[in-house]
């Protein structure tokens, strides 16, 4: 039999029981391999040809249990648009943790592999469509340069499961650095004793902050590294016109890597208002409406660290609010820098801010694609889009182009920097749906392979990828997505 090389430890089982339950996957009927992403594989010390024998699918089925992994499922808790409620892994289980042959710890995660205590209603089944769209969405955010967990594989279950209509049951191997929430400390804090918190909150250090050796309070540097690594993930989110969809509490990592690919969508046209969920009526994981709710959802996270910040509540509660605030701040340099990266700019001069809002009124008042208006700054390219035609664009370019030349690099390295921050390339709505129809539909997957290869350097500008920077023909219905399928 060959070794698929994994290498578990499972330092998540050592922690207070209260943290979670023992569950093993249920096994599946016929599984099969759909997907294998042969970097990741590499890059994770496993062996391609044992994770595709009959052995290594039955392990990313569930249906085998590798030497070394201890399976449970998480318990955390969320606030879900606005309102607290307990929560957990309702259909997913970690196997344990894998340690690379470089030392790095990562979870491996089955998604949609049965039932556990925390299902609630559900089955505790996927289906395989939404599995492919994760699997499509994360590795695109990962080649972009932004901070997500990663899909290994997916397999179908031979199992159908039951949505509005019978959909083909399917299996992620999704990968984390950790699959610690926000949610999980808010379930610490609401149901643990001081103890559990503070187990936790040393775990949380330990694997993602180990510098906390060095300083006087660890749980505020918690707190603060938390909200930094936030502040830019969202930033990124908003340089890419990447709309998560549902930024609930529990989907809010520890660690700063982007998780749970349900309802997300990347926007097309320039408008603060795209939301594409099915459920969100009112708005509220609008896109211009994310870097408010970052801030949101830290403060639930302050909020649980308070009986660790301090003794003295009185005190804690001021740490806390004294971190809170660098939060905007956070945000505003990562995302200012990364403006200042599309248009070219490498120094930071006194009216920049200003010249990158007016670009995107412009964008916003004349309906302009987000990712093809700085393609089009890139190459130099200014066709297709009626923002291009207007006089006010025209002296927005000059304006651009004077602050251009009090760069001291030369012009070349700013489209140089210019081709390293505007992706040629994002998971075009309907580029991914043509993907998964053909996957789930006809059981070919040429399509979603040639989507991945083009997505897989999306700042290469190659030949190639320029058919997949076309917009979608116009259409009376906006894009609509929905979660929990
Ligand atoms: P999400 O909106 O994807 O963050 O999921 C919210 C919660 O619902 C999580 O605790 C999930 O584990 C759980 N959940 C989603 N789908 C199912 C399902 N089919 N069966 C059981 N639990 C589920
Ligand atoms: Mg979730
Ligand atoms: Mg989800």
């Amino acid at each position: 039999m060959l070794e698929a090389r994994w290498k578990f430890d499972n330092s998540y089982a050592r922690l207070p029981e209260r943290l979670f339950s023992n569950v093993l996957p249920t096994p599946v009927r016929a599984p099969k391999l759909v997907v294998l992403n042969r970097s990741l594989t590499a890059e994770l010390g496993l062996n391609e040809e044992a994770l595709r024998s009959e052995e290594g699918v039955e392990v990313l089925a569930g249906n085998r249990i590798p030497d070394g992994a201890r399976p449970l499922a998480q318990a955390y808790a969320g606030h879900q648009f606005g309102y607290f409620t307990m929560l957990g892994d309702g259909r997913a289980v970690l196997l344990g943790e894998h340690i690379t042959p470089s030392g790095k710890r990562v979870d491996i995660q089955l998604k949609g592999s049965g039932r556990t205590p925390y299902s609630r209603g559900g089955d505790g089944r996927a289906a395989l469509g939404p599995m492919l769209r994760e699997y499509i969405v994360s590795e695109a955010m990962h080649a972009l340069g932004i901070p997500t967990t990663r899909s290994l594989a997916v397999v179908t279950t031979g199992e159908t499961i039951i949505r509005e209509t019978e959909l083909p049951g399917a299996i992620l191997t999704r990968v984390a650095s950790s699959h610690l929430r926000v949610g999980t400390f808010q379930y610490a804090a609401q149901w643990g004793t001081r103890e559990e918190l503070c187990a936790l909150a040393d775990y949380a250090l330990e694997r993602h902050f180990p510098e906390f050796e060095a300083v006087a309070n660890r749980y505020l540097f918690l707190l603060e590294q938390v909200i930094k690594r936030q502040a830019e993930l969202i930033a990124k989110w908003q340089l890419v016109g990447f709309v998560h969809g549902v930024m609930n509490t529990d989907n809010m990592t520890i660690s700063g890597e982007t998780i749970d690919y349900g309802p997300c969508a990347f926007m097309d046209t320039y408008d603060l208002k795209t939301v594409f969920s099915s459920i969100d009526t009112e708005g509220r994981y609008a896109y211009g409406h994310q870097p408010y709710i970052g801030g949101w959802n830290l403060a639930r996270f302050a909020e649980s660290l308070l009986p660790l910040l301090d003794d003295k509540k009185e005190k804690a509660v001021e740490l806390a609010e004294e971190a809170l605030g660098q939060y905007s701040k956070w945000y505003e340099y990562y995302w200012l820098g990364g403006m200042r990266a599309k248009l070219g700019l490498a120094e930071e001069q006194e009216h920049d801010a200003e010249l990158i809002t007016e670009l995107l009124r412009l964008m916003e008042e004349y309906r302009a694609d987000y990712t093809n208006t700085f393609r089009a700054l890139t190459l130099g390219e200014y066709t297709g889009m009626e923002l291009f035609d207007t006089s006010e664009f025209r002296e927005w370019h000059e304006r651009w182009q004077t602050r251009l030349s009090k760069e001291s690099v030369s012009r070349e390295e700013a489209y140089e920097r210019m081709r390293r921050h505007n992706p040629a390339v994002i998971p075009r709505n309907h580029r991914v749906e043509e993907a998964l129809a053909a996957a789930v539909n006809c059981g070919d997957y040429q399509v979603m392979a040639r989507l991945l290869k083009a997505l897989a350097d999306p700042y290469a500008y190659s030949p190639e990828q320029a058919e997949y920077a076309e917009l979608p023909p116009p259409s009376d219905q906006p894009y609509r997505t929905f979660c929990g399928t």
